[in-house]
C-alpha cells in the first residue's frame, strides 16, 4: 500500500541532526513550528533566541547576517532583497514627515531618485551636498536633518571624500550617519573604526550583489549597525515592509563569503594596472581612481585605507575632449571582454559612459571636464587580454 498524504507529510524518520560540511544547510521557510502555544505566545522577534516566522529570520539567514556584522566591523545586520532596499529600509526608518536628509551630490544615483520620489511624496525633504567640502555638510545640516549618507567614493567619478571629517561633522549636530559602503565592502577599511578611536558612522549599507556575491546574479543588501536600539528601530521598520531574502540567495552568499577578500584583492590589482596604463594614453585627460595619485580625494584614500592598501576593481576615465559622445559610444561598442552593463563586483568586466552634466546639481558641485566620462568594473580575467581589449577598442576612436 502506497503512504497516505499524512504520512508523507508526518514520516517519523528524522536524519541525525550531527552532520558537518563545509558549507551549512540551507534552511526554507515561511511558517515555523512552535513546540507549544506557551513558545508561541512568548515568540521574540528581537534578538536570535529563536524562530518565529520565515521572514524574520532562519539559521541560513542567521548565519548570513552574523558574518556579514563581522565582516564590517559591527554588531547587527538586515538582510534586505537588493542593495537600494537596504537604502529604502534606513531612509524609512528615520525619517519621517517634516524631515530632512543630507545626500552627497555624487551619490549613489538611485538613492537620490527615492529622495526626489517617494521620500518627496511623504513630506520629507532632502538637499544634496558636495562630499568633498566637510564645511558645505556642516553649513546645511539643520533643526529638520535627521539623516546624512555619506558615500566613499562618489558613485561613478570616484572622489574619496574625508570620511572621519563629514562623521564628526553629524556627530557634532547629533544627527545619524549612514555609509553606502558597497566600495568599501567592509575590506578597504572599518566603517565603525574610522579614525581608530572606535568613533565611526551608525550605519553601514552594503549592497552584497556586487563583491560578496562576486558572480553577478544574486541581488541582496544589508543594513550593519553597531547600535542595539537603532538596529531594532530598523529591524521594526524592516519588518513592517515584509523585506525577506530568499534562502537560496542567502546560501549563494555565504558560498561567495569566504573567497571575498581574495577576489577583492584581484579586481583591485587588475584595476589598479589597467587605471595606471590609461592613465598613460594620450586619448585619456584624466583617471578617476582613489588609489592613483592625482585623482580627487587621493590623499584621503591613503589615510583612510593605506593600512589595507585595498581600493576596488572599479575606476572611471574622462576622455580627453576631442572625442565626441559617438566616437567614446564607438569605442564602448568595440570592446569585446568589456561587457555593457550595470552594477560591479563580478568575474565579467564592464562597462558604461555617462554624461555627468545630467546625474550633478550645479548648485552644489561643478563638473570640471568636458570629455566624456566612460566607468570600468574590472572582474577576474587575464589583465593582459583585457588590457589588449582596451587598446583595440581605443584605435576604433
Ligand atoms: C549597486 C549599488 C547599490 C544598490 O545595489 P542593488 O543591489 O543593485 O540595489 C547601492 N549603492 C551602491 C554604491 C551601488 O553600487
Amino acid at each position: 500500500m502506497s503512504a497516505s498524504a499524512t504520512d508523507l507529510i508526518h514520516h517519523s524518520y528524522v536524519p541525525p541532526s550531527s552532520f558537518e560540511a563545509p558549507q551549512p544547510g540551507v534552511f526554507k521557510a515561511s511558517t515555523v513550528f512552535f513546540p507549544n502555544v506557551a513558545a508561541m505566545r512568548a515568540r521574540d522577534w528581537k534578538g536570535k533566541g529563536g524562530y518565529t516566522y520565515g521572514l524574520h529570520g532562519t539559521p541560513t539567514t542567521f548565519l548570513l547576517e552574523e558574518r556579514l556584522a563581522a565582516l564590517e566591523g559591527g554588531r547587527q545586520c538586515l538582510l534586505a532583497p537588493s542593495g537600494l532596499a537596504a537604502i529604502a529600509v534606513v531612509a524609512l526608518s528615520l525619517l519621517s514627515r517634516g524631515d530632512e536628509v543630507l545626500i552627497p551630490d555624487n551619490a549613489y544615483g538611485p538613492n537620490k531618485a527615492l529622495a526626489a520620489g517617494e521620500l518627496a511624496n511623504y513630506g520629507i525633504t532632502h538637499r544634496f551636498y558636495d562630499a568633498m567640502d566637510p564645511a558645505d555638510l556642516a553649513a546645511r545640516i539643520s533643526e529638520r536633518t535627521r539623516l546624512v549618507w555619506i558615500e566613499a567614493p562618489g558613485s561613478v567619478t570616484m572622489e574619496f571624500p574625508d570620511l572621519p571629517a563629514l562623521v564628526a561633522a553629524c556627530r557634532a549636530r547629533g544627527v545619524a550617519c549612514a555609509l553606502d559602503n558597497t566600495w568599501g565592502a567592509g575590506l578597504a577599511f572599518n566603517p565603525f573604526d574610522l579614525v581608530g578611536d572606535g568613533q565611526g558612522v551608525d550605519i553601514s549599507v552594503h549592497a552584497l550583489t556586487k563583491y560578496p556575491s562576486g558572480g553577478g546574479d544574486v541581488l541582496m543588501g544589508s543594513v550593519v549597525t553597531r547600535d542595539e536600539a537603532l538596529h531594532l528601530k530598523l529591524k521594526l521598520t524592516h519588518m513592517r515592509l515584509g523585506l525577506g531574502v530568499g534562502a537560496n540567495d542567502a546560501e549563494a552568499l555565504l558560498r561567495s563569503l569566504p573567497s571575498v577578500h581574495l577576489r577583492y584583492a584581484a579586481h583591485d590589482r587588475a584595476a589598479r594596472t589597467l587605471a595606471t596604463w590609461l592613465g598613460e594614453r594620450e586619448e585619456i585627460a584624466q583617471v578617476l581612481h582613489p588609489a592613483l595619485p592625482g585623482s580627487p580625494g587621493h590623499a584621503h584614500w591613503q589615510t583612510l585605507c593605506g593600512a589595507s592598501d585595498l581600493a576596488a576593481g572599479l575606476f572611471s576615465v574622462v576622455f580627453d575632449g576631442r572625442y565626441t559622445v559617438e566616437a567614446v559610444d564607438r569605442f564602448c561598442d568595440s570592446l569585446r571582454l568589456f561587457k555593457l552593463g550595470y552594477s560591479w563586483g563580478g568575474p565579467v568586466s564592464l562597462v558604461v559612459p555617462y554624461d555627468i552634466g545630467l546625474m550633478r546639481d550645479p548648485g552644489i558641485t561643478r563638473w570640471p571636464h568636458k570629455g566624456t566620462l566612460v566607468r570600468f568594473s574590472v572582474g577576474l580575467e587575464c589583465v593582459e587580454d583585457l588590457q589588449a581589449d582596451l587598446a583595440q577598442a581605443l584605435a576604433k576612436l
